[in-house]
């Protein structure tokens, strides 16, 4: 028995240097991209009355944010990114990331648009389970909210804000009449013009070092538009994939 302690020992060393190498090498080749559905089920506690706007070519926001997901998912992955799906609520709390990305269609009279997280000020809260106008401080009868919050450093701002400027023009090159597209196209919103985009609580429940939202046209104005799923989701996924590499992170 005891000749053959020395093979063990090796064995057991060569096992937990793979353990430890494998998953060092593995996130410095793969940054994580949290792809957020937004209004998909199950939602986060605060918010839960904010199912989303409806009327697009599947139905349901949620469906039409959950589709784009998917298939960013699929083509992230090929492009060597570590791409995760979120729904509405999101997990793990202060879930780490290079980028979050939330997608959304806007409703009625609304606008193709982008909005990032701004350093200062904190979370949306609503009434109830997110009725009413948006503030910065909780109404007596706001739904409790999960904590602990996250922050928006002044660096993560400048990160979100290069993420949206990339998501917005590749958005602008494919929103065309051509495409389908029949309303407003608004680019990158300025911080504080949207307290609902640029304070979204997806913003505050995650650590990424890039945090955006993506409002992908309007339901039913461009219609035709948001029935190319694949269209949508493969330029959504370049800008994130080039903002990657600008950022040196692919
Ligand atoms: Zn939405």
């Amino acid at each position: 028995m005891a000749s053959c302690r020395p093979v063990r020992i090796a064995i057991l060393a060569i096992t937990a240097s793979f353990a430890l190498a494998a998953p060092a090498a593995l996130s410095a080749a793969q940054p994580v991209v949290l792809v957020q559905a937004g209004h998909l089920s199950p939602g986060e506690p605060g918010y839960l009355a904010q199912t989303g706007a409806s009327g697009n070519p599947f139905g349901l926001e949620s469906e039409f944010n959950r589709r784009v997901r998917n298939d960013m998912l699929t083509r992230l992955r090929a492009a060597g990114v570590d791409a995760r799906p979120l729904a509405a609520r999101v997990e793990p709390l202060g879930v780490p990331g290079a980028t979050f990305v939330s997608i959304h269609h806007d409703s009625p009279g609304g606008a193709a648009m982008v909005g990032h997280a701004i350093t200062g000020g904190n979370e949306n809260y609503y009434r109830g389970e997110g009725t009413g106008d948006a503030s910065p401080t909780p109404y007596p009868d706001s739904a409790r909210h999960r904590v602990p919050a996250t922050t928006v450093s002044a660096a993560v701002e400048r990160t979100s804000a290069g993420t949206a400027q990339r998501i917005a023009a590749g958005l602008k090159s494919i929103f065309t009449p051509a495409n389908g597209a029949g309303g407003r196209f608004r680019g990158v919103i300025p911080p504080n013009s949207n307290r609902r985009m640029n304070h979204f609580y997806g913003f505050y429940r995650t650590t990424a070092q890039s945090r955006v939202i993506v409002e992908v046209g309007a339901a039913p104005d461009d219609n035709p538009f948001l029935a190319k799923v694949p269209l949508i989701s493969k330029t959504l996924s370049t800008a994130i994939i080039n903002d990657l590499k600008a950022r040196k992170l692919l």
